[in-house]
């Protein structure tokens, strides 16, 4: 871990967790994960992302029954990575592993190489991603304290890695659709689990509309949808959500690449543990961050900001992006012509404006603009 530099506002601390590799960035992330570790963890392929995402919840049910935390660690299929055999066996000593995933994902070698470290093993598989994620939910030793099923489709990940956090934190199931719908297998399980909420993660192109009725007619009663405009709107949505709903809170975060999913899937459970959200950032800043994250509202909170993944993930000048915008006071909101700078775009002073242009807080002061009363009141 390399820790930046202190800023002035807020005392905020930057570290950056990245390695030469996916396997090396999960060994210092997981190293991360607030202590006291528990004495058991989960396993998943680093090569693909659903066994992985799905398991974020079972590791918090697991935290939750068993005390401390519980990572989900990343290895390569056909044999154990040296880094997840450092971070499981050296580490963290852990009596007991879950492999999650069949044998093609994690293949027979490693959990023969577990069990010959002397490190209890148990598989949980099924016939198709969408089922491993079923019968992770039912293996949860502690149930959701949200009552909610979480829905990300089982296709592409750039939409459901943010969610990790906030499934580590309520111990809520994530189901994975399959060809866009959810099988019957799924909604058994659904109605089984007596789950009565369900969050959609995604627009519609991602879980269709007519997985809402499966929901509906496997006994969900509550169905909400995050999602934005594309996978950062998404992923600051699932973050402000999960803030407003109090399971995580802008004292930090972990930013991560969206353009990629290893590097997030390791930072998923740490930073649920750590009850922050995870962003997904681009290459370049985006909106998304600037409006959310980095705005006026939340930067006060933030003591530490972690970059999971290198420069080529998240390039330095991101990295200072993000680093100016908190010491500057966040993102406010003006027209091109006012006087007043605001907090949030939806200040309905500032609503009438069809032009509306952000700078940071400082920059705003140093042009000669004064908070708006409506916002700063
Ligand atoms: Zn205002």
């Amino acid at each position: 871990m390399r820790v930046l530099s202190t800023s002035a506002f807020a005392s905020t601390t930057y570290s950056i967790m990245s390695g030469a590799n996916r396997y090396d960035t999960m060994a210092k992330l997981t190293a991360d994960m607030a202590s006291p570790y528990s004495d058991v963890a989960i396993l998943a392929t680093g090569t693909n992302f659903p066994d992985a995402l799905a398991a974020s919840s079972f590791a918090g049910s697991l935290a939750a029954s068993k005390g401390g935390s519980v990572p989900v660690v990343i290895t390569d299929s056909k044999s154990l990575s040296s880094q997840a055999r450092t971070v499981l066996i050296n580490r963290l000593k852990v009596k007991k592993v879950y492999l999650v995933g069949g044998t093609a994902a994690l293949s027979s070698t490693v959990e023969t190489q577990l069990k010959s470290a002397g490190i209890q093993t148990s598989r949980i598989a099924g016939s198709a991603r969408s089922q491993t994620a079923n019968m992770l939910a039912k293996a949860m030793p502690v149930q959701s304290n949200t009552n909610t099923a979480i829905i990300v489709t089982g296709t592409t990940y750039p939409d459901a890695l943010s969610i990790a956090p906030y499934a580590y934190a309520t111990r809520s199931p994530i189901f994975l659709t399959e060809r866009n719908t959810l099988t019957p297998e799924t909604q058994a399980t659904i109605k089984s689990q007596g789950l009565t909420n369900a969050i959609i993660v995604g627009g519609t192109s991602a879980v269709p509309a007519s997985v809402e009725s499966q929901l509906r007619n496997s006994g969900v009663t509550f169905i909400s949808r995050w999602w934005g405009q594309n996978r950062y709107q998404t992923s600051s949505v699932i973050a402000d959500n999960s803030v407003k709903a109090g399971v995580l809170s802008y004292s930090g975060s972990y930013i991560a690449t969206g353009r990629n999913f290893p590097d997030a899937l390791s930072a998923g459970a740490v930073a649920g543990s750590a009850r922050v959200p995870l962003l997904l950032a681009d290459n370049t800043a985006t909106s998304a961050l600037d409006d959310h994250l980095l705005s006026n509202t939340n930067v006060g909170s933030i003591d530490r900001i972690v970059f999971a993944g290198g420069d080529s993930a998240v390039p330095p000048a991101l990295r200072q992006h993000v680093t100016n915008a908190i010491s500057q006071g966040g993102f406010v909101y003006h027209t091109p012509t006012g006087q007043k700078y605001h907090k949030t775009s939806e200040c309905a002073s500032l609503k009438q404006s069809t032009t509306k242009l952000s700078c940071t807080q400082q920059q705003a002061q140093r042009q000669g603009l004064t908070a708006c009363k409506l916002c700063y009141h």
